[in-house]
């Protein structure tokens, strides 16, 4: 299988290349082409398996397919992670994957200064990559809102579910559109990742690698 296979624009093609990757991962090849398509999915993928690039490179295509034409920008994809860490890691490949398209990421996460934070969301974004507490209370305090969100990741899942974010993730959700693409990525799917679905996801595809 190829990346030009799954239906990946140019622009994104061109960075792959450059990053020297050859061909899709396992579960890069079953989750982008269903993304494309609009599906909601749920995917069993550990660290390693290529999960980062299986959300991140159809985002980056559906917005830049359509991109914002208003002077503040709204916010339009959101992945939600449970580390700073790991906010860090998937704003960093957003930005690589996305070098030749014209969106702007954010990271916003606990334990740093938050008036950094409040900056960078004055100047705009379509993308936010946070965790579920500082988002929340970011949010709260209305420096942004998330009446244009097309697409929802939750990203580790079960990490997110052991620190205990379940509260604050249906918070955020309720300042969502009823409808929006969601995409739930989880090391594992427990029985109570299983009962997250329905409450999350309309109709998803399954993917375990
Ligand atoms: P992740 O599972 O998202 O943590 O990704 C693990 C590592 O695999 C990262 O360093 C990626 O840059 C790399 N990677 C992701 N997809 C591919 C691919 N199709 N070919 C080669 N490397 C990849």
């Amino acid at each position: 299988s190829t990346f030009n296979a799954l239906g990946l624009i140019d622009p994104l093609q061109q960075v792959l290349a450059e990053l020297g990757y050859r061909s899709p991962t396992a579960v890069q090849t079953q989750a982008i082409p269903a993304i494309l398509n609009g599906a909601d999915l749920v995917a069993e993928a550990q660290t390693g398996t290529g999960k980062t690039a299986a959300f991140a490179l159809p985002i980056l295509q559906e917005l830049a397919a359509e991109p914002a034409v208003d002077e503040i920008r709204p916010i339009r994809a959101l992945v939600l992670v449970p580390t700073r860490e790991l906010a860090l890691q998937v704003t960093e490949s957003l930005n690589t994957y996305g070098r030749y398209l014209s969106l702007r990421t954010i990271a916003l996460y606990g334990g740093s200064r938050i008036e950094s934070q409040i900056g960078q969301l004055r100047r705009g974004a379509d993308i936010l990559v946070a965790t579920p507490g500082r988002l929340l209370d970011l949010l709260s305090q209305g420096f942004f809102d998330l009446r244009r969100l097309e697409m929802l990741v939750l990203d580790e899942a079960d990490r997110m579910l052991d620190l205990g974010f379940i509260a604050d993730i249906r918070q955020v959700r309720k300042k969502m559109p009823r409808r929006c693409q969601t995409l739930l990525f989880s090391a594992t799917l427990s029985a109570a990742i299983e009962q997250l679905v329905p409450e999350f996801l309309q109709q998803p595809t399954w993917v375990r690698v």
